[in-house]
């Protein structure tokens, strides 16, 4: 009898887990996201006081500084200054545009209701958003299913003490391999990203794996996928507010949590689009690399780096394929090559659904940042450096359908392979084998109709 009792209690408790979690959710009911575009310096000034004065959540730019006069800028609302936000616009004559009736409705939406069962199933469905629960247990499952190809290892441990798996996908070889360094879910509330890092797993080790245009790739390179790198704020983001961006260390003398780790990078270290105020979004951190998570996977990578041929990042939204500089209107040394890339890579991904990205610099087509993860990658000379940020334009911004996933999802896919075969045809020109024997039958027969020829 006792058992039994336990045993209700158990299986109910697994049952409603997950309601459970949604009622700590913070509530955004009512908040409105606006688009504005400001006219003039003037409505720019004015935006920007909305956003210190805290009457409005800047979302894109990310900061203040990064309003420009008719540069397009979203902003969360909440409720409680709807009214007072809307007077003074009208006041002002500040056009606006609104985005999003009311944020609740979306997150309500975005996790269907009859879904929830799905906690409970077994295969892992690329098609959903994870739990960080649900993804360590699919890295588990990788590694079991694809024994002769992937392995899981440690990179660190985030600041709740919760670890940091990479899988690296690697085909057995005597030979030196290079590597491919994908991480997604930097900033928690991006949660498209965590789930493009699962996809593109599944792509390498099925679709790679079945053309052989593709499988070559896995001749000389080995991928490192960190799926979340935000795992703290990855959770948070779950159980407690949708919308958090940073991870979760608290702050010296303050009440507010969490460190932006695309700010905390020894790159310019929070000179110019970053905070040092603790409650900001983009607050860099007390010293660059001063988070687990930073110095995980800084240390990584530099102990790594003659190998690194490419250094990819996931983040949502904007539809924009970044390359080095944020911090300075300085291009890279390979600049013009990364552009011909990137532009070709976005090219694949139209032709795919039809979504347009824009290629270039933050600097030069966003906005100036310091310390992100790209701009030290660049510092340190790898060869190519890709940040992406995912759909959408703003329509859903941080919380994309699950209906959007797989087309997000096969448009990135052509975007990223475009730039794997790139780098891979640069870096081992005499490892396609199809070519090369296409051209040694070629000369070959050059050769041989010259000798016939002579002959006659
Ligand atoms: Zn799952
Ligand atoms: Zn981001």
């Amino acid at each position: 009898m006792f058992t039994m009792q336990w045993w209700i209690i158990c299986v109910s408790t697994l049952g409603i887990f997950p309601l459970i979690a949604y009622s700590f959710q913070a509530q955004y009911n009512g908040d409105q996201v606006l688009q504005f575009i400001p006219a003039d310096s003037e409505q720019v000034e004015f935006l920007r006081q909305l956003v210190e004065n805290e009457w409005i959540d800047l979302w894109k730019p990310q900061f203040p500084e990064g309003i420009q006069p008719q540069g397009e800028v979203h902003a969360r609302i909440p409720a409680s200054s709807l009214d007072t936000v809307k007077g003074e616009l009208k006041e002002r004559a500040l056009q606006y545009s609104i985005l999003t009736q009311n944020i609740q409705d979306l997150l309500d939406r975005q996790i269907q209701s009859e879904d929830k069962q799905r906690f409970n199933s077994r295969a892992h469905e690329y098609t959903k958003y994870h739990p960080m629960e649900e993804i360590y247990h699919w890295m588990e499952q990788m590694k079991e299913n694809y024994k002769e190809l992937v392995t899981q290892h440690l990179l660190g441990v985030t600041y709740e003490k919760r670890p940091m798996y990479y899988l690296k996908i690697s085909r057995k070889s005597d030979r030196p391999k290079k590597i491919i360094w994908m991480d997604c879910g930097i900033h928690a509330r991006e949660w498209i990203a965590p789930a493009f890092c699962q996809w593109f797993v599944r792509e390498v080790l099925e679709t790679y794996t079945a053309d052989p245009n593709t499988d070559r790739f896995l001749e000389h390179i080995d991928f490192y996928i960190l799926p979340v790198l935000n795992i703290d704020g990855y959770v948070y983001s779950w159980l407690k507010d949708r919308l958090w961006r940073k991870s979760r260390s608290p702050c010296a003398n303050s009440t507010c949590f969490g460190t932006d780790l695309n700010r905390n990078y020894d790159a310019k270290w929070c000179s110019i689009g970053a905070s040092r105020n603790c409650c900001s979004t983009i607050h860099c951190g007390s010293a660059p690399e001063s988070e687990p998570e930073t110095i995980a996977v800084a240390g990584f990578i530099r102990k790594s780096l003659p190998d690194i041929l490419c250094y990819l990042t996931i983040h949502s939204y904007g539809q924009l394929i970044l390359i080095p500089y944020g911090y300075t209107n300085t291009t890279a040394s390979n600049h013009e090559e990364m552009m011909r890339v990137g532009k070709k890579a976005a090219d694949a991904l139209e032709q795919k659904h039809g979504t347009k990205f824009k290629v270039g610099p933050s600097s030069l087509i966003l906005y100036y940042l310091s310390g992100s993860s790209q701009d030290w990658a660049g510092d340190l000379q790898i060869d190519f450096n890709y940040m992406i940020e995912l759909r959408d334009n703003g329509t859903y911004h941080f919380i994309l359908p699950e209906n959007q996933i797989q087309p997000t999802c096969e448009e990135t896919m052509a975007a990223v392979t475009t730039i794997i075969e790139h780098i891979y045809d640069k870096h081992f020109p005499n490892a396609a084998p199809a070519v090369v024997a296409l051209w040694w039958g070629v000369l070959t027969s050059c050769f041989l109709s010259m000798y016939f020829v002579n002959l006659l």
